[in-house]
């Protein structure tokens, strides 16, 4: 089957291109090619579907995100999923995972939480999952005793240190979530928190981590809590508010992949009172993370989407949007922002190299009803696109 498309994003990072034919047979796409070259060679007989009014492009990771927790502000059912058990809380997870497939999102990195909900749901409720559909999930996260992350974690056993922690879990977890400092002030603006960790807890627990092959992501806000997760070989510094340019010159060097959820901070200016101190501070933190994205864009840290969806105001599948606008208020292109969500955040999650869209690869994508500079703003009207299933099944909404 062939199909006109209108835009034609590749996943690479490269400009759109206007007006592509592609083709596909058995699942894989065999060509790709301008739709005036491709009516020289047209085949009447073999039917040409139009999405010329559609943008293609491949599907979106969340690199960050909590399905226990939706974005909600009303407060009753906020505290309700605080303290809800397995039961209440997975049907939620139904409704996030189906929100984010929705908004293009074909894959999903759970930050953690109390319960190791995301994680059991992903176990237990597998043909519940979305199809085409990729969660990958912490568990319970890790902090120090008496610190911050109460909500999405725990602190190792008395008298067991956090790489031991890592070392016996027996939770079949994707990777490794560790909290490494508090939250941002919304009182003081960039006042920082201690690490929870020394350098050396938290290189023997990568260390541990990856011994058992698994990643890990650190939570980490301001200069020396970031510096110790990056020194200690982390895989990926999560939110890194204020972390400074010496930290951004370090993961350029390393590799370290950064996951800025710069939409909370906005979500909190948006949701407090407009008159509260709290909400200025978080405009204010806001902006200074946007900063922080230019400045690591230039030096050529690799920056991934991440949501923190379920924070306050931060919605499943509709904040990744919004984080696709920030980076390009950061001075992303529009193609460069969603190779953070699809390169960077692919690789991240170790998932298949081959999801971009070019010749050999399978014909998966999905498209948006629009051009790509208004991608943002019209992710909910995704379509997804699977050249395996039957003729009948390959739209997927
Ligand atoms: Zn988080």
């Amino acid at each position: 089957m062939r199909i006109h498309v209108g835009r034609l994003i590749d996943g690479t990072g490269a400009a759109a291109s206007a007006d592509q034919v592609i083709t596909v047979e058995n699942g894989v796409i065999r060509d790709i090619r301008d739709a005036r070259e491709a009516k020289t060679f047209a085949d009447p007989a073999r039917r040409c579907l139009d999405w010329s009014r559609y943008t293609v492009l491949p599907g979106l990771v969340d690199a960050h995100c909590h399905l226990f927790m939706s974005g909600t502000a009303d407060p009753e059912v906020r505290h309700r999923q605080l303290a809800a058990d397995f039961e209440e809380i997975r049907q939620a997870i139904a409704g996030h995972l189906a929100r984010a497939a929705a908004h293009g999102v074909v894959a999903v990195r759970d930050g953690g939480d109390y319960g190791g909900h995301a994680l059991r749901y992903k176990t237990e409720e597998a043909p519940a999952i979305p199809a085409g559909m990729t969660v990958r999930a912490a568990g319970r996260a890790f902090r120090a005793q008496g610190r911050y992350g109460r909500l999405i974690g725990r602190p190792p056993l008395p008298g067991q240190s956090l790489a031991e922690a890592i070392r016996e879990m027996t939770a079949p977890v994707d990777h490794v979530k560790i909290v490494n400092s508090g939250l941002n002030s919304l009182v003081h603006f960039g006042r920082q928190t201690a690490p929870q960790f020394t350098l050396k807890e938290l290189r023997a627990a990568v260390a541990a981590a990856h011994a058992r092959g698994l990643k890990v992501m650190v939570h980490c806000n301001g200069e020396t809590p970031v510096a110790i997760a990056v020194e200690a070989g982390c895989d990926s510094v999560e939110h890194g508010f204020f972390m400074g340019e010496e930290n951004l010159r370090r993961m350029a060097d390393m590799g370290t992949v950064w996951v800025p959820t710069a939409v909370t901070m906005k979500a909190y200016a948006r949701m407090l009172p407009q008159d509260a101190p709290e909400a200025a501070t978080a405009m204010r933190n806001f902006r200074h993370q946007l900063a922080q994205i230019r400045l690591g864009r230039d030096l050529g840290v690799r920056i991934a989407v991440g949501t923190d969806a379920g924070s306050l105001g931060v919605h499943h599948g509709q904040a990744v949007g919004e984080e696709l606008g920030i980076l390009t208020a950061a001075g992303f292109s529009i193609e460069g922002a969603l190779a953070c969500a699809i390169r960077v955040g692919g690789d991240l999650l170790d998932l298949p190299g081959n999801r971009e869209i070019r010749v050999g690869n399978p014909a998966r994508f999905i498209a948006v009803e629009g051009p790509p500079d208004r991608l943002p703003e019209i992710l909910s009207t995704s379509r997804r696109f699977d050249g395996s299933l039957d003729p009948q099944e390959r739209f997927l909404r």
